[in-house]
């Protein structure tokens, strides 16, 4: 199927128009029209392949959500004019145990990625969500509830699922102390969501710059990391700390805020850290964690939760056109929250 979208076609080219084939419906595809992509910092880093392996062209975007405008016939959950969302998975093997766990981005031969990934059954590139449409299996394929705000849904995909699951995964709730490190995409995600659940919420930031922007996120208290005393007397206060920082750092002044047996969850850099002294592991059990996105019906039942208790990002919305001055904003770190593209803006273009 014929479809237009946004793409780079090398490392330091800008995204531009670009008009594309999409591969036939399958019989267990729905088939989506785009109305809003949000923008992750790893659009950024595949489209200048920091982390090798891009093809190009890529089109990039896993923040997905639109309308049903097509189901194949061995479709059962889904039906033309359903809202409907896609994360960062469109496939895996749906075989081993990590899939039957409902851990499918885990899957031991690997997940399928919304773009940049090689589609299972015909090997080709997957292209993402700077699109006007976008088809996957129905079992990739999220329903969205028709109470949130439908402009502001789609960073939930995966900003959101990556600061919800660790956060289900260490049973925070009432009760709980949950510090958050970096107050960005994901980290403003965690605060909602940790606050959403019960627990009480400290974000942990270099200055004071974003107190007030803590608070009004939900936040319960603010610890600056360059004061000392304050960092000493929040010494072994935190069940979970969830690590933002997208970029090498150094954990060494993290692990003691945690108490015995509390977690400190890395879902922002992916390589190196900073070397890191075991002592506070070693004297109390402490751990360092990381993880992953979230399984798919994890992710249902994180859009559920924010269905509910209507908890939805902070946007700035742009046009499509407007992608390459977000991309420099994004990594100046510039944006409050999640850029996300009115996808309407592609079809007058
Ligand atoms: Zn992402
Ligand atoms: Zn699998």
């Amino acid at each position: 199927m014929k479809t237009i979208g946004y793409a780079a076609t090398s490392c330091d080219a800008p995204l531009k128009p670009f008009s594309f084939e999409r591969r036939e419906p399958r019989n267990n595809d729905v088939v989506i029209e785009i109305l809003y992509c949000g923008v992750c910092h790893s659009d950024l880093h595949q489209v200048r392949n920091d982390w090798h392996g891009t093809v190009y062209p890529i089109v990039p975007g896993h923040e997905i959500v639109g309308r049903v405008i097509a189901t194949g016939p061995d479709v059962k959950k889904f039906r033309k004019g359903d809202l409907a969302a896609i994360g960062c998975m469109v496939d895996s093997c749906q075989n081993c145990d990590q899939c039957n766990a409902g851990q499918e981005q885990y899957c031991r031969q690997e997940n399928t990625q919304t773009y940049n990934s090689p589609d299972r059954i015909n090997g080709q590139n997957t292209l993402g969500g700077y699109s006007k449409h976008i088809l996957a299996r129905e079992e990739f394929v999220l329903h969205v509830p028709e109470t949130l705000d439908l402009s502001r849904v789609a960073p939930l995909l995966c900003a959101g699922i990556t600061t919800y699951s660790p956060l289900r995964n260490w049973n925070v709730g009432p009760g709980k102390r949950v510090g958050v490190i970096g107050l960005g995409g994901l980290g403003h995600m965690a605060v909602k969501l940790a606050a959403g659940m019960g627990a009480e919420v400290t974000v942990i930031s270099r200055s004071d710059k974003k107190r007030a922007d803590a608070f009004k996120l939900g936040a319960h208290k603010y610890l600056v990391s360059a004061d000392d005393a304050a960092m000493h007397q929040t010494a072994n206060h935190f069940d979970v700390i969830i690590d933002t920082v997208p970029y090498q750092h150094d954990l060494n002044p993290y692990t003691p805020l945690l108490d015995i047996d509390g977690t400190l969850v890395i879902v922002g850099q992916i390589g190196p850290l900073a070397e890191t002294s075991s002592i506070p592991m070693v004297m109390g059990r402490r751990r360092i964690a990381g993880s992953l996105i979230g399984g798919i019906a994890e992710t249902q039942e994180m859009l559920d939760f924010c269905g509910k208790k209507n908890i939805l990002p902070d946007c700035e919305m742009i046009r499509m056109d407007e992608i390459n001055e977000a991309f420099v904003r994004l990594e100046k770190g510039d944006v409050h929250y999640r850029f996300v593209i009115d996808m309407s803006s592609l079809a007058k273009e």
